[in-house]
């Protein structure tokens, strides 16, 4: 996959520039079963200058730009949040968003505070607001919608996994769209079947997706290579 990619989110009708850096590690051990994103974390020095050379090639866009880190945006060096600030701030984005782990919440509210210029949204990826099932997904901390509040207005969420139910997935819709400013809610990427709920995947993309989509603050991502997609297979990488 690309480090950088461009193209017009059909969602918000605006350009959106993706950067995929690399983290320096998982504060939750890779645990997660449906994840392999933290394989892509590196050494400290590695990460700086495989970064460094990612922000560099930023399009000098307007629209959205954000940072996918192999795992949480707290666990880039510091030197690239530097660098990337300093390079942003000279350019027309409009929002800047990324992510992290619940474990990282106290610190939201000041990364947004830093990034004084534009607006910032921190995605925390609590993947389900089901902590039994989170938990069965190996991602073990345990939440209620009032407590995430407290912290942060958005979330990711994660679709078609293994334990899932269609109705998991329609509640989580449901307490996202009614409780939170933004949300995303992301179809399983993985090669490995038996993290898959077949039933749950298959009802996503022919129904499930639209039930979400019709929220103006929910975005669906169907798979990470079809960012500008509402239908798979038609990527619109158009600038
Ligand atoms: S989802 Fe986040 S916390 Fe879980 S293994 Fe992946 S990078 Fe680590």
């Amino acid at each position: 996959m690309e480090s950088i990619i461009s193209f017009h989110d059909k969602k918000f009708n605006t350009k959106r520039t993706n950067l995929f850096l690399k983290s320096t590690g998982c504060v939750n051990g890779g645990n997660c079963i449906f994840c392999e994103y933290w394989k892509n974390s590196d050494t400290y020095s590695e990460c700086i200058d495989f970064n460094k050379h990612v922000i560099d090639q930023i399009p000098n866009n307007k629209g959205i730009i954000e940072i996918a880190p192999s795992a949480s945006i707290f666990e880039l060096p510091q030197e690239n949040i530097n660098y990337f600030f300093i390079t942003l701030s000279m350019m027309q984005y409009e929002l800047f968003v990324t992510e992290c782990h619940w474990y990282y919440r106290n610190l939201v509210s000041n990364f947004k505070n830093y990034f004084d210029f534009i607006p910032t949204r921190m995605k925390i990826g609590i993947e389900t607001f089901n902590n039994t099932l989170r938990a069965k997904l190996g991602k073990n901390f345990i939440i209620t919608v009032s407590e995430f509040l407290k912290y942060n207005d958005s979330a990711t969420m994660l679709v078609g996994v293994v334990h899932q139910t269609i109705n998991d997935v329609l509640e989580d819709i449901k307490i996202c769209s009614e409780n939170l400013a933004y949300s995303e809610f992301t179809l399983i990427d993985t090669n490995n079947k038996d993290l898959i709920d077949q039933n749950v995947y298959d009802w996503f993309i022919e129904e499930g997706r639209f039930i979400a989509d019709q929220h103006p603050n929910i975005k669906v991502w169907l798979d990470v290579k079809e960012y500008a997609t509402d239908k798979k297979g038609e990527v619109d990488e158009t600038l």
